[in-house]
């Protein structure tokens, strides 16, 4: 059995600081396929156009390079919209399945919207995590202020709100958990609580 262990939920739910920790614990290659899309946005914007445009989008999807992913301006808040617009168009992702599969063909960690819905549909451990939108608006915030970008909560939460309506009611690939999913919700349980929780589901599953 291969292992890839599946993690999805919406920005800030803690999937990312589980997702790395389970890599590191279980010696696994990790994968952040939110950086595919990021980095197709990034390339739309760098080329003057609109990440809504399908051609654009889907030739900056077919350049992508394994280095495309290490730019340090992915986290800018232009790419998060970019990011979920480009998600938006089935050809884009249609464009990045096979990256992803390769990564983890001989196992590995990824996290993202649809990793355990159609990335991975038989992956053998799939977590959801999720917060509510207050707790990962708050996190995102102070994410924020600490690259000391001028911001406000009521603005991060407003945008939060918009790009997981986005995500969740798009045709493509829509953020949902798979039906074997098991949902851990981050609200009120800290990251070792989180990690203790997944850890055990790996180990009996593998
Ligand atoms: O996870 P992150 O916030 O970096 O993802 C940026 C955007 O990329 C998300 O808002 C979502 O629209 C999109 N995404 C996706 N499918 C994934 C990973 C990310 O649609 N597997």
């Amino acid at each position: 059995m291969t292992l890839v262990v599946a993690i999805d939920g919406p920005a800030a739910s803690g999937k990312g600081t589980l997702a790395r920790r389970i890599a590191r614990h279980f010696g696994l290659p990790y994968l952040d396929t939110g950086k595919l899309y990021r980095a197709v946005g990034r390339k739309v914007l760098d080329a003057g156009d609109a990440p809504a445009d399908e051609a654009a989008a889907l030739a900056a999807a077919r350049a992508l390079r394994p280095s495309d992913l290490d730019r340090a301006d992915l986290r800018a808040p232009d790419a998060d919209k970019a990011a979920s617009e480009v998600a938006a168009i089935a050809s884009v992702r249609a464009a990045l399945i096979d990256f992803q599969r390769n990564f983890a063909a001989q196992g590995g960690v990824l996290d993202g919207r649809d990793i355990g819905t159609v990335i991975f549909p038989s992956a053998p451990v799939k977590l959801f995590i999720t917060a509510s939108l207050e707790a990962r608006a708050a996190r995102r915030y102070h994410e924020r202020q600490a690259r000391h970008e001028t911001v406000t909560l009521a603005e991060v939460e407003a945008d939060m709100r918009r790009r997981d309506a986005l995500d969740a009611t798009r045709a493509a690939a829509p953020l949902r958990p798979a039906p074997d999913a098991v949902i851990i919700d981050t609200t009120s349980l800290d990251p070792d609580a989180v990690f203790a929780r997944a850890a055990s589901l790996i180990e009996a599953a593998f």
